[in-house]
């Protein structure tokens, strides 16, 4: 049988670091470990590393799926001591030195977590029932397809409370991810839902965006704050604000002042909280859902354990309750404990980590954009271009690279979003088939 036991990377003599999870965090630290002196194996549920801040743009049709991910495979292929291999891992065995994964076992000298984070309905199992989520490519494709769906479904229905059904698009959370996709689907509404639907009158379709604070993009600054809740508004995106959402199921959801909205499609992007993993109870701090560090990633109570990214809980001085769960620290996290491993191996002490903010950024729509670094906020087509600048040189892999800038370029100078195939229809949860298409005239 063909093992990696039976390839030159398991002659390798150097002490073995199972890296769990190629997100952010993993891909870095794997990266930095090529050509040092450990064996690396990668393991993921996925064989794709996925960069989920522009999840939202293969949702709303301006991005391919495969513009965003990029196979685990062509990363480490270059690299001699790295392996990978696809595998669901659900238990850590810490006294064994093992991880239980769906296809088998495997031991660690050195075991790195970064499993990233999954949606928060803090509590709302409705909502976790009948809610739509983007935390991967495929739930990314599904919303894509919904609404496009929804879209051909309008046309041929006849009673008006069942197509302003099909056509209000309920976005609960207005932090990044609920900004950006409630700006998308808006110029969506402006470009293509007029010039190609022109049986249906476009503004029928409705986008609500609905945060139980009184601003939208909390985290920002108050004039960037400002600046987007001025664009939505431009776009024509509905805000709620010191709206909570308390039940909903498949045709309406109500909210904490008892007001219903009847809606088919709700988009949940109100939180995240850290993946959990059992056998690590003992460093798990519940309340948030993270696993408790030091400043070297190492998890309280267990040696030779680190965490990284979402799930990592590290107080630091200026952050005492750890840092916002972004890409940016589990990129800087994932770099440090690879520079600390190979001062390991150089018998050197290792050094704590600290995180350097480099700022926030959110696109709202063509020319829309709002920018917080340090003490500079500003919006307009300045931050717009920053933005996609910034995105494009954090994406994985260049033929990913080249193919954003032609999709941008594409869209911007065409004013349409080109990917609106619907190979996939999106099944909703608890029906056996599609939505039934009715009343054909
Ligand atoms: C829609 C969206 C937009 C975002 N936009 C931004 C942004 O603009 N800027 C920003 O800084 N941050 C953004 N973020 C947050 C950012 O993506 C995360 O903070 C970052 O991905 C965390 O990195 P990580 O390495 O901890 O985990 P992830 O990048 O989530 O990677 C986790 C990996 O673990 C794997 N995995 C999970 N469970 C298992 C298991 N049991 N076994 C094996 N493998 C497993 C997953 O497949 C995945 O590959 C966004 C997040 C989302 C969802």
């Amino acid at each position: 049988m063909w093992t990696i036991e039976k390839h030159v990377y398991d002659k390798l003599p150097h002490p073995k670091v199972v890296v769990v999870g190629g997100g952010f965090a993993g891909l870095e630290l794997i990266q930095h470990l090529a050509g040092k002196p450990y064996k690396v194996l990668l393991l993921d549920k996925q064989n794709h590393h996925c960069f989920q801040p522009l999840l939202y743009q293969v949702a709303t049709a301006s991005l391919g799926a495969d513009s965003i991910g990029h196979p685990f495979r062509r990363t480490v292929g270059p690299m001699p001591n790295v392996a990978f291999r696809m595998a669901e891992v659900l238990r850590v065995l810490p006294d064994q030195k093992r991880v239980e994964t769906n296809v088998g076992d495997f031991g660690y000298d050195i075991l790195v977590l970064a499993l990233g984070s999954t949606t928060n309905f803090f509590g709302n199992r409705q909502m976790a029932e009948v809610a739509m989520q983007l935390k991967s490519i495929s739930q990314a494709l599904d919303i894509r397809s919904d609404f496009l769906q929804e879209f051909e479904r309008a046309l041929v229905l006849q009673e008006e409370a069942e197509l302003k059904r099909c056509l209000n698009f309920v976005i609960v959370g207005a932090g990044p991810t609920g900004v950006e996709l409630a700006g998308a689907l808006a110029e969506i509404r402006r470009t293509v839902l007029r010039n190609e639907y022109r049986e249906m009158h476009s503004e029928l379709m409705r986008i609500v965006l609905i945060d139980s604070n009184d601003r939208v993009l909390k985290n920002f600054s108050e004039k960037s704050s400002s600046n987007a809740g001025k664009y939505l508004k431009e776009l024509g995106v509905e805000l709620l604000l010191n709206k909570r959402v308390v039940s909903g199921d498949e045709d309406h959801i109500t909210l904490d002042d008892g007001s219903i909205l009847d809606t088919n499609t709700v988009i949940w992007a109100a939180g995240v909280k850290g993946v959990t993993i059992p056998g690590l109870e003992a460093g798990l701090n519940e309340r948030a859902s993270r696993f408790m560090v030091d400043r070297t990633n190492a998890i309280h109570g267990f040696k030779d354990i680190h965490v990284l990214g979402d799930m990592a809980l590290m107080e630091e001085p200026a952050y005492p309750k750890g840092h916002p769960q972004v890409a940016t620290v589990a990129i800087q996290q994932g770099r440090h404990l690879a520079k600390n491993l190979i001062r390991r191996a150089e018998g050197k002490e290792p050094l704590p980590f600290s995180y350097r903010d480099k700022g926030s950024m959110a696109v709202i729509g063509r020319r829309k954009a709002v920018v917080d670094i340090g003490q500079w906020n500003f919006g307009g087509t300045v931050a717009w271009l920053l933005w996609m600048l910034v995105h494009v040189a954090q994406l994985v892999g260049f033929r990913n690279r080249a193919v954003v800038l032609f999709n941008w370029g594409w869209k911007y100078l065409s004013w349409r979003n080109t990917i609106r195939l619907i190979v996939r229809p999106y099944v909703r949860k608890g029906t056996a088939v599609a939505r039934p298409f009715v009343a054909v005239e």
